[in-house]
Parts: structure tokens; sequence; C-alpha cells
């Protein structure tokens, strides 16, 4: 068990940590008035909805409602527990913490595996560098032109051929054996109890997570007859169809040309790094994936991919174009000569080949148009036909609509079938829906508006805390979210803002965080009068409730009138003489 960490020390931590520092390492932020703005990670969004306020320290998406601080965002986007986001950020801030008890069962944190992970990559590197078995990954880099510069910044590395030669020297670090296995550096042998290296013989890749963070490798082989390349597993931080090798080195570059070139092998990424192209990253599988897709929509809406032209590139091509499209990628494709990938024209025909090819390349919908499948009868339907079947599908989840529309006049034009024909086939093609992430609705607010607003002006003036306690009780707010709210407000005291701020983004009720971070983000201090404002909403709270007091009364009275007659009604409502104007008896 991790200690729990003191009011004091979480503090100190928060109060050295930039929020927008911790954002920006993960998603790309572009300044808006006083605030950041981005892409909502949480969910699927085209125009940027999450807020980032640096004042306030703290996020607040408009979409979905997902808010809080800096720790909350760890917790949720990286999905650590709050005792490893605390430590993340003190060790960013510099902030010591007690001393953590060692406990061995336990299951590794994503920081451990990070650990082992870096551990791994440097003792590849220097294999590589200086070892004399490491001189055949030497010499194969050199005869392809890979010099030191090269090792160094794609951390190039070279695993030896003994069987423990990194379980020996990782064991020799300290590190324990089960987490070496969770970060699947390490096997099982066919002896019950003994592991050995995962990657023997190999050339090293690592694998980066945007944030520039090893979490795991390919492995190629020299010898024939072993498969070309093993990679890692998945682990608690490595999930293949969720990264896009090389984003830590392409991320920045890929913002700044609105536009990203797709490969897919380790080489080819490379390659294009190497000849200029730095803003290129690599599926490392034959299609993208609908995560990746996702990924690379937080850095560009614009992408081009570079496949190999034989059948299996071009049915990669075709599952990639779909899910970019869905992803409301704007997309092209280009065609490398027949038997070449992109590491292969860039080594034998140079820059200026491949910069023929990105020129020549197509617009998708152009390039499906071209495309003939292998397997495809073309005899048995018309030819256009059977081009419109595989084009409409793409078309019907295109997320931006008004592109799809824009197409679909396109498609009409190429086909010579009529547009309303095209637009009929293409609904009853839709209704698959979106696969990922799946879209959440905008909360609704079902708060009482005078209450929500009460809190508004509370949160947004918190210097006047004590005029607000008198005039409200907690007790009058009718909703029990928002009178949470009231009643922790009213607790924090002279401490004031922070002490609010850190209770209810730590804390773990969701719909609080939610509704306060969205005040917060967006409160102005724009009010004429607030605590005539503030006056305003008690009175709305206080005829609400003196409404629903009165129906409820009448109600009674109507109950004693039926069961025991009018009399006794009238009895009851000489007692609660405002109510006679309003309630008629019968008979009377
Ligand atoms: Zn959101």
């Amino acid at each position: 068990m991790l200690p729990k960490f003191s009011e004091d020390i979480i503090r100190e931590v928060l109060a050295k940590t930039d929020i927008v520092d911790v954002i920006s390492a993960h998603l790309p932020l572009r300044s808006s008035g006083k605030n950041y703005l981005a892409l909502c990670p949480f969910h699927s969004e085209k125009t940027p909805s999450f807020t980032i306020s640096p004042e306030k320290q703290i996020y607040h998406c408009f979409g979905c409602g997902e808010g809080g601080n800096a720790l909350t965002f760890l917790m949720k986007y990286e999905k650590l527990a709050f005792s490893e986001a605390v430590r993340y950020l003190a060790e960013r801030a510099g902030v010591i913490l007690p001393q953590r008890r060692q406990d061995k069962s336990a299951s590794p944190s994503r920081f451990d595996l990070f650990e082992a992970n870096r551990v791994a990559c440097e003792f590849y590197q220097k294999e590589l560098r200086s070892s004399s078995e490491g001189e055949k990954a030497r010499r194969y880099l050199k005869s392809r032109g890979f010099g030191e510069e090269v090792w160094d910044r794609f951390m190039l590395g070279y695993a030896p051929s003994a069987w423990e030669a990194l379980l020996r020297h990782l064991r020799g670090k300290g590190q324990p054996l089960s987490l070496l296995e969770s970060a699947g550096l390490v096997i099982p042998g066919r002896r019950p109890g003994v592991f050995h290296d995962r990657f023997r013989d190999r050339l090293m890749l690592p694998i980066l997570d945007a944030q520039g963070r090893v979490i795991g490798f390919g492995g190629r082989a020299f010898a024939e007859g072993e498969s070309k390349y093993i990679n890692s597993p998945t682990t608690p931080i490595y999930n293949k169809g969720e990264t896009l090798y090389g984003l830590n080195l392409a991320g920045k570059r890929i913002r700044e040309k609105g536009r990203a070139f797709i490969v897919e092998g380790y080489f080819d990424l490379i390659s294009m790094h190497l000849f200029g192209w730095e803003n290129t990253v690599a599926s490392l599988g034959t299609s993208l994936t609908n995560g990746q897709a996702y990924l690379l929509r937080r850095y560009s809406e614009g992408a081009i991919l570079l496949f190999d032209s034989d059948p299996a590139g071009l049915k990669a091509s075709l599952r990639s174009i779909e899910v970019l499209l869905e992803q409301g990628i704007s997309l092209r494709v280009a065609k490398l000569p027949p038997g070449h990938d992109p590491d292969s024209l860039l080594q034998s025909e140079g820059r200026s080949a491949m910069e023929e090819v990105i020129q020549r390349s197509q617009d998708w919908l152009d390039f499906m148009w071209e495309l003939r499948l292998e397997e495809e009868r073309e005899e048995e339907l018309r030819e256009e036909v059977q081009k419109v079947r595989r084009v409409l599908p793409l078309l019907a989840s295109m997320r931006d609509r008004l592109a799809a529309g824009k197409y679909l006049s396109r498609l009409a034009e190429k086909s010579g079938l009529r547009e309303d024909l095209l637009q009929q086939e293409m609904k009853e093609t839709a209704g698959r829906g979106m696969r990922f992430p799946t879209f959440s609705a905008p909360p609704s607010s079902p708060y009482p508006p005078e209450e929500r607003q009460a809190l508004e002006i509370a949160l947004i003036y918190p210097e006047k805390r004590e005029r607000w306690a008198q005039l409200l009780d907690p007790a009058e707010v009718s909703d029990p979210d928002l009178r949470r709210a009231f009643v922790l407000y009213f607790q924090s005291g002279s401490q004031g803002e922070e002490v609010l701020r850190q209770a209810i983004c730590q804390g773990s009720d969701e719909k609080l965080r939610s509704l306060c971070t969205a005040i917060w983000a967006k409160g102005r201090r724009d009010l004429e009068n607030e605590e005539a404002a503030f006056r305003d909403c008690v009175g709305k709270m206080r005829e609400k409730k003196e409404r629903s007091w009165r129906r409820e009364l009448r109600r009674k009275i109507q109950e004693v009138e039926r069961a025991r007659g009018p009399q006794e009604a009238l009895r009851l409502l000489s007692e609660h003489p405002s109510l006679k104007s309003k309630h008629r008896v019968e008979g009377s």
C-alpha cells in the first residue's frame, strides 16, 4: 500500500505545478484569451471545447463536462491512481515525498514500467555502441547509411544473443522479475520459474509515447529464418493499436505543417525523417487502427498515406482511409512505384523520387476510383456501380458531413449516376455509427437556475464568502449537489479559494467537480452588482419554496375535505389565512 500524502504535501505539489505544462505535455494546446483550448481527450469532437485556465489551475470540457485540476487530469488521462499522480507531479516539481514502503506483491505501477523500459533501452544502446557482438548491428546500420547520429536520434540498440543478458542487467539494478515480465522484456522459459530475455540477437528499435517515454520495442532479426520482427506484447503502458511510432519526434512538425505522412514500418519512418519529412509517423501494422487515427487527429486534420503498392499495401490503405475519414481527417493517398516501400525508394532513388510520388498523390476519392482489387470480378457488375458501392460506406461514415456532401457530388459526376440516388443509397449504408470512441452527450443542466446562478456568483466572488453566508443558509438550497457545493464552500473558510478548489477537484464527486469547473472555467466577474444578483437568486429560491409549501398544504386540505368534510377543511384553512384566497372549499 502506498501511504496517504498529507494535505500540506499535496498543496505544495500543486502550488509548484503549472497545469498548462502538465496538459501540454499530453495535448497540443492553443491559447485563447486568458485560457488555453484543446480537442477534448475524453470525448470525440471537431472543435475544441476543452478549456484550461492557468489562472485557476483547472481544466473543463464544455462538451462532456469533464473537469478538475492537474492531479485529476493525470488520473483520468494516464489512468494513474491518486498517489501515483501525486508522485509524478512531485518528481516534476522537485518536491520530496515521504518514502514509500516497497510491496513486492503489488502489481507494478506505470512508472515502474516506464523505468524498466528506460533502463532496458539504455542497455541496448550501450550494447550497440560498444559490445563486440554488436558489431553485426553496427555493420548492418552502416551498410544502410545510418551513422551514429541516426542511432542517437532513434535510440537504436542491440540485444545480445545470450539468454539472460538483459535479465541479469536489470536484476542487478534491483528490478523485480515480476516487473520485467509485465514490461514484456522477459518471458518464461520451458522450465517453470525460469525466465529469459524476449529479444535476443536483434537490432532494437524502441517505441516511445508522445511524451518521449520508452513504452515498448521492436526487434529486427539478422538471421534468415527467424521472424523478421518481434514486438513488445501489450502491457499496461503499451498498446500497439493506440500508438504511432515516431510521434514523439513528429508531433510538433505535424502541427506546424498541418498534415502528417503515414508509413508502415520502422525504417520507412527513419528514412522519411532523415530525408527531411519529419512530420511522418508509422502505423507499425498493415493498416491504421481507429485508436491511431484518433491519436493523430489531435495533431492535425490532414494526412497523406504512403503505403506499399502491393495488394496487401492497397488493402491496408483502404482500411486506413476508412478510419481516417471517420475521424474527420482530410486525406490524400500517395502510390509508391511497384516493388518499393518508402524506405527502399528513398535509399535507391533518393529524395526527388519521393517528392514526385508526393506531388502525384491523389485525393482519396480519386484513389479509390482508380483502384482495382485483384479479387474483384468486375465483369459481374457494371464497373461504376461496383466502385460506387466501395466509396459510399466511406462517405456515410465521414464525420465531416459538409465534406461528405461535396464528395457525393463528385461521385455523381464520376459515375454518371444521379446524386439523389446516391444519397439514398448512402443513407442505407449508414447507421453503422461511430466505432471509436463513442460520443458522450453533453450533460443537460438539471439544476434549478437560480440555485446554480447563486453558486456561480459565490464561486466567482470568493472574497465575499462571509456576506454570502449571511444571505443564504445552505439548507435552503433544494438541489442536493448544489447544497453540497455550498456546504463545502462555506466550510473552506478564510484559507479560501485554493482549498475549496482542491477539495472539489480531488473529491470523488464527479458531478460536483464538473459543475464547479464549468463555472470557474468560464466565470467572468462582469456583474454590475453581484450582491443584488445574489439576493435576487435567494429571493427566487424562497419564492419557489413558498409556492411548493402552499401546493403541499392545499393538497393536504383537499385530502381532509374529501375524508372529513368541508367543515374540518375550513377549520384547517382558518389556521392558514394566506391560503384562503386561493382555495375555494365546496359548499362555502
Ligand atoms: Zn470533453
